[in-house]
């Protein structure tokens, strides 16, 4: 089944079922100042799920197109894109739980056509703090769905530690809320007074493919991994929150969203959704032009489909290429474009040649796109008629550059160029020349190249991102560089080395900053003389040992006064507000480490160890008066 029957099934599906079938929202917000996309199905819906009457009545269905311009640098695995659409259905207090999980099993396994045993369920384990129930209703409506099936399903509490899916039955899991509760303002417990929320349950589709420890020891429905593909999440709405507590709001919503090209690659049973339907086309355009395969060019080609669909449909809805907004946006999913489709060799007419594909997929279902047609063709062309100007100038700067940089030396009266990583990473920088170009121009002009360029070139890379982070952010949120799995790794173990400088050193040290990049943790302390190295290699000692005893990793909400008096540390000068997340390494009842953060963690500290790898203090030295400053690694 392609992408746009599956589109045209859910919808028809639904008007069956009284649902009117409303356009799309613009990827640009109409009335919404406040953010510069629309990036989900609900978002445009928001105003009638607070209480405003929708002119077209209270059961809704859509497919809406979304762009999340955050996620630009993911794009390259096989599941991440910015652009995609959502199929949405919404009961505005109307149906509840019973009909819409009933209808959402009835529509994925019979009209789709997916097979029961490859699904999974997830529903909200409940609040102690707030008083939110467990969501045992959808769980009992889940196992009833599987028993259509022929399956006796179990209901399991999900837990890092616990290989769940041993048990085959497993297939409905509770999850807390950081998985399974829908707010504006996330969790409960930071909802203010008279927000509405409620439990969300969520469809996910085993794709069989091997768990990569890297996300966790274990694998389950919301891990990372890739295996589990989430296909669907219906938000029950049904609390308001009044004093504190949590009310039953008279009549509930449901809002449901989708995603298309997920659920596309469930039904073909490969979880690679650049394979999907409304994207093959585009890659197989990319072989054609580039007389290049896939399989060995997936993440440029990846990135060039997916920011070209982006780019069309910002195009028909009326974004321009600038310097502001929207339009710098569009302008760098499109140089992006470029210089990807250049690597594969792709160097002229590419935005036109691929974007012609794009429209021919959606033309028909999306008509507006039909009508913009020769409008997005010319904007394009204009921009990439640009951009390659731009290259060409780079081309120009190379050759001031190469003479200015006076790495050369003199052979038989002869000038021999060696260029290094510092003078790539300049042209990149200041002139916006592409690594890939500056190598292939060092090449055919017969340069030399430095053996150790790379390292040089990712260096200044990284400082770049850090400053540029730094700048745009105001600083670095948490002290984390990204949320790579190599940082979360430092992460948690500067938590762990935290602890331990307290075992050691004594309990009256306290953090006064930290900067944690894929490389190294950075830690700052307060103490008033130098840390001995006998006293670094106990905290080594100890830091290790935690690593090899893999520790459970948790959190919780927690009131921020309780938290201080449970002993939980935090960072000096850091603004709490009335909640906090605490963060506990090992037993909750005699932890090794409890600590105010935002996360992410591993979710076992042996996850750290992997590869056998040890903590290592490399450098310990003054960094104000009275002020430690610690870098450590794992190697
Ligand atoms: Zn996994
Ligand atoms: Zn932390």
């Amino acid at each position: 089944m392609t992408a746009e029957e599956i589109r045209k099934k859910y919808l028809e599906y639904f008007e069956a079922r009284g649902h009117k079938v409303i356009p799309r929202a613009q990827l640009v917000p109409q009335d919404d100042p406040t953010t510069l996309f629309t990036g989900s199905g609900m978002q445009p819906l928001v105003p009638y799920l607070l209480g405003q009457k929708h002119p077209d009545g209270n059961r809704l269905v859509d497919s809406q197109t979304c762009f999340r311009a955050e996620d630009m640098d993911e794009v390259g695995d096989n599941r991440h894109t910015t652009f995609f659409e959502m199929l949405g259905n919404w009961s505005l207090g109307d149906y509840y739980k019973k009909e819409q999980l009933a209808w959402v099993w009835e529509l994925y396994t019979k009209q789709f056509g997916l097979d029961p045993n490859r699904l999974y369920a997830t529903c909200f384990i409940g609040d102690e703090l707030t008083g939110v129930p467990k969501d045992t209703e959808s769980a009992e409506l889940w196992q009833a769905n599987f028993k259509q099936a022929d399956i006796d399903a179990k209901v399991v509490d999900f837990e890092p530690g616990k290989d769940l899916l041993a048990d085959k039955d497993n297939r409905i899991f509770y999850y807390d809320a950081g998985s399974n509760w829908w707010s504006r303002e996330g969790a409960p417990v930071n909802m203010r007074d008279g927000e509405p929320g409620g439990p969300d349950s969520e469809i996910f589709y085993d794709f069989g493919t091997k768990h990569n420890p890297d996300f966790g020891k274990f694998c389950h429905p919301n891990c990372d991994c890739g295996r589990f593909g989430e296909i669907g999440n219906s938000v029950f709405m049904a609390y308001r929150k009044t004093g504190g507590k949590f009310e039953p709001l008279p009549k509930p919503n449901v809002d449901f969203g989708g995603g298309l090209e997920r659920i596309s690659a469930a039904v073909n049973n490969d979880s690679d959704i650049f394979k999907i339907s409304l994207i093959k086309p585009i890659v197989d355009r990319l072989e054609e032009l580039s007389h290049k395969k896939y399989d060995a060019h997936k993440q440029s080609m990846r990135v060039v489909a997916d920011h070209l669909r982006a780019g069309v449909f910002l195009a028909v809805d009326g974004v321009v290429p600038s310097n502001k907004q929207q339009g710098y946006v569009l302008r760098r999913l499109l140089r992006r474009t470029i210089r990807y489709a250049f690597e594969l060799g792709i160097e002229q007419d590419l935005c036109e040649k691929v974007a012609d594909i794009i429209i021919d997929l959606y033309q028909t279902d999306f008509p507006e796109v039909a009508e913009q047609k020769q409008a997005v063709l010319d904007v394009f062309a204009r921009e990439e008629r640009i951009f390659r100007q731009t290259l060409r100038n780079g081309l120009r700067e190379f050759e001031k550059a190469l003479e200015l940089s006076g790495v050369f030396e003199e052979i038989e009266g002869k000038k021999e160029y060696k260029i290094g990583g510092d003078f790539l990473f300049k042209l990149y920088d200041t002139y916006g020349f592409p690594l890939e170009l500056s190598l292939e121009e060092a090449y055919t002009r017969g340069i030399n190249v430095s053996q150790d360029w790379q390292t040089d070139f990712e260096r200044l890379m990284s400082e770049q991102r850090q400053r540029s982070q730094t700048a745009s952010v105001g600083m670095f949120k948490g002290g984390l560089a990204d949320h790579s799995p190599e940082v979360v790794k430092l992460h948690t173990t500067t938590h762990l080395m935290y602890q331990a400088l307290k075992n050691v050193l004594g309990d009256g040290i306290v953090q006064r900053g930290s900067n944690i990049t894929a490389e190294r943790t950075r830690f700052d302390f307060s103490y008033p003389e130098k840390v001995t190295r006998e006293q670094l290699d106990e905290v080594e000692k100890i830091v290790n040992e935690q690593i090899e005893k893999d520790l459970p990793v948790s959190w919780k909400e927690e009131k921020t006064n309780e938290a201080f008096k449970k002993g939980a540390s935090g960072a000096f000068g850091d603004k709490y507000g009335d909640s906090v997340k605490v963060y506990t390494i090992g037993d909750q009842d005699k932890p090794f480490s409890r600590e105010i953060c935002g996360g992410p963690h591993v979710e076992h500290t042996g996850v750290i160890g992997e590869g056998g790898k040890k903590f290592k203090i490399t450098k310990e030295e003054a960094s104000s008066a009275g002020v430690r400053r610690i870098k450590a690694i794992l190697e």
